[in-house]
């Protein structure tokens, strides 16, 4: 990949996304699939980049959306509503009511008290809105605790006795419609084993639900599929399929997948530039131009994004690579190693493709990067570098 000529082109700090690699990554989950009904949602909130979305609707992706502006994003991005499913603990009144305007695929529903919400919101636009429940199955995803949602002590979904009364009821109401059945237990998962205990705990939820004469046509397993950032072991989509189908034995319900990272993680850089460099009796910091604002995940979760210098070689040096932002938290990396470095070296951090542009925010007023997607080897802009009167647009219009 030519770094620094991406870089002269469009400047830095700048996303650059390698679309041939989300192209493989969301067929290896069709792949591995294959030979039974499924219908892969990628979970928007990773990256939700317009391009980068009608992108996957072109290979027939779904999409799985935790927002109603993600629902909107997936829908003018070309991806159909009957591919369009909608999760959330904290769902709006005004969000239900346009979802089911919309006639998305479902409602994944989070609580008793959202159940009889969606009912009273469908009833009151003369619709029956289809719904899936969450359940929440009380494994432990052995992840880390920000992105772990399993358990009982995390806010997601309802418990196993609650969802089946949650089901009965929605049977009679004329309103409501049971489709589907969803469990998530986490994010950057390397262990298998959990997701097979929670798939096996759902899977035989379902069978009882049949039982009682339910049509649950959707088996929803979530995403939460990790990536290599560092060392860590990645479950191979085989096994994860073969494990989750394992489950499902004597039922034949369509599989819908919600993978996030592992469809863009690892498609995905952060070309930074550098300041200058800065040593204290303590330490070396290389001071770049990109900061915890454009990506988030090192302070927010003490993740580790892999960092190189295009084209240096040298005797590397034990370095924090920070931004400019006034937050000690504000660093990319945290002990690094990096050879000698001058201004304008470019510092290209790896696995940048999952919440990295989606978390990014104007924290001390700094524009958001342009995003970048090489189609086939050819960069194409995708997202235009924010400009600074951007940011202040909304203020002025009321000063
Ligand atoms: C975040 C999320 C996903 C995607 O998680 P990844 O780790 O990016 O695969 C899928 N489903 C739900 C409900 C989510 O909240």
């Amino acid at each position: 990949m030519d770094f620094r000529s991406l870089a002269q082109t469009y400047q830095t700090p700048l996303y650059v996304y390698d679309f041939d690699k989300v192209e493989k990554n969301f067929l290896e989950f069709k792949e591995a699939f294959a030979g039974r009904k499924s219908l892969i949602c990628y979970a928007l909130k990773a990256n939700s980049n317009l391009s980068l979305l009608s992108f996957l609707a072109s290979l027939g992706a779904g999409a799985d959306c935790v927002s109603i502006g993600e629902v909107k994003r997936a829908l003018i991005a070309g991806i159909p509503k009957y591919k369009i499913i909608f999760s959330g603990v904290g769902k709006r009144d005004d969000e239900i009511e346009e979802a089911l305007r919309e006639d998305i695929l479902f409602l994944n529903l989070e609580s008793y008290e959202e159940m009889q919400r969606v009912e009273r919101i469908a009833q009151e636009l003369g619709k029956k809105a289809r719904i899936s429940i969450r359940v929440n199955p009380n494994i432990d995803a052995k992840t880390h605790p920000y992105i772990s949602t399993g358990l009982y002590e995390n806010k997601f979904g309802v418990e196993l006795e609650v969802a089946k009364q949650m089901y009965i009821y929605v049977k009679s109401s004329p309103h409501l419609e049971a489709v589907g059945v969803h469990f998530h237990i986490g994010s950057q998962l390397c262990d298998l084993s959990p997701i097979t205990q929670a798939s096996e705990k759902i899977a035989d939820f379902l069978k009882s639900l049949l039982a009682l004469k339910l049509e649950i046509k959707f088996f929803d397993i979530g995403g939460g599929l990790g990536i290599c950032y560092e060392d860590e072991k990645i479950i191979p989509l085989y096994d994860y399929a073969q494990s989750i189908l394992s489950t499902l034995k004597d039922c034949e319900p369509t599989i819908i997948c919600e993978p996030g990272r592992r469809i863009v993680g690892d498609s995905g850089y952060l070309l930074t530039k550098v300041i200058g460099e800065k040593r204290n009796s303590h330490k070396r910091f290389v001071i770049v131009d990109g900061a915890m604002n454009d990506l988030m995940r090192p302070t927010l979760y003490h993740a580790t994004h892999k960092s190189f210098i295009v084209g240096k070689n040298g005797e590397e040096s034990v370095c924090d690579i920070v931004g400019s932002i006034c937050e000690s938290g504000d660093y990319l990396a945290k002990d690094a190693l990096l050879p000698p470095t001058q201004e304008g070296d470019l510092v290209v951090f790896e696995n940048a493709g999952a919440y990295g542009y989606s978390m990014s925010s104007n924290y001390n007023s700094r524009t958001r990067p342009a995003e970048v997607a090489l189609i086939r080897g050819t960069p194409k802009l995708i997202k235009a570098r924010e400009s600074l009167e951007s940011l202040w647009a909304n203020e002025l219009e009321l000063l």
